[in-house]
């Protein structure tokens, strides 16, 4: 090889150094609008469906519910909007049997997250719709962003309120740089991506409204709804914690979604899941 042409060489790899270099510390800074992109972490086979309406409707049906996770990148930096059953579960192929079903997961969440060229230090902020364990599982790979937290629904979770919060899984939110909050929150200060005060399936629910700029307003669920039949119906699952203040909190997200012309994703509904693109792709 001519002196020149391992000049050339070297000069390239030391450019593609810094390209991938530039590539992995600001790739969480590099879109100019905001995304949702819904990630697969994971689905419960739930024997008796009976436990998401207490008047009756699902008793003895079984079903499937959608566990996603959803990355929101912003201009500003990346939110995690809930983080699905837990990647360790990924490491039992087929799953694992609960009480009150099957729960499985397929890919991880920070495989996804690479293909989209994000690592956990690239999350600016973390955020649960609720502490149930089907939403924390990945919460402590994000040691670094910054937990917006609901003061009502960590009081709650400390309380030890039952099988379905597991702390350990959150147990990260003790050391991170955490900013606690009791009512709806602008997430980026802009409007664009809102943490709404939702609650009654837990005393700190809370769902996320975002408003894109071809797909208009968006807004997650969380648990607010756990079927779309939930939001047809005004189904409520007996084991919400407030039934009246689970009521006001779909009057009031049926009003947004009026007012702005809004679309609903229910998260553990399988097929508003399959609706929204297909990940890598993303709404925007
Ligand atoms: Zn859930």
């Amino acid at each position: 090889m001519s002196r020149s042409s391992l000049l050339r060489c070297a000069s390239g790899s030391l450019l593609l150094a810094a390209s991938s270099f530039f590539a992995s510390t600001h790739a969480a800074d590099a879109v100019q609008e905001v995304r949702l992109y819904a990630l697969d972490c994971g689905r419960i086979q739930v024997k008796d469906m009976g436990m998401f309406s207490d008047t009756g409707e699902y008793n003895g049906k079984s079903g499937v519910l959608s566990d996603p996770c959803f990355v929101i990148r912003h201009p500003k930096g990346v939110l995690v909007w809930d983080t699905g059953l837990g990647d360790k579960l990924a490491e039992t192929k087929g799953g694992i049997d609960i009480p009150v079903g099957h729960m499985q997961v397929d890919v991880t969440l920070l495989d996804q997250l690479k293909a989209i060229g994000l690592t956990p230090a690239d999350v600016s902020y973390l955020s649960f719709s609720h502490t149930h364990f089907d939403h924390t599982g990945n919460a402590n790979e994000f040691p670094g962003a910054t937990w917006i937290l609901s003061k009502a629904e960590i009081a709650w979770a400390e309380s030890k309120p039952g099988a379905f919060v597991n702390i350990d899984t959150f147990g990260d939110y003790k050391t991170a740089k955490t900013q606690m909050i009791d009512g709806d929150y602008d997430v980026f200060g802009d409007g664009s991506v809102m943490i709404l005060k939702t609650p009654g399936h837990t005393p700190g629910h809370q769902s996320l409204e975002l408003k894109l700029k071809k797909s208009g307003v968006v807004i997650l669920s969380g648990d607010l709804f756990h079927q779309r039949d939930n939001y047809r119906f005004r189904r409520v699952p007996p084991f919400n914690v407030e039934r009246a203040d689970t009521l006001a909190s779909i009057d009031r997200v049926n009003t947004i979604l009026k007012n702005t012309k809004g679309r609903l994703v229910v998260q553990h509904d399988a097929n508003d899941f399959k609706s929204l693109p297909k990940f890598p792709k993303y709404l925007d």
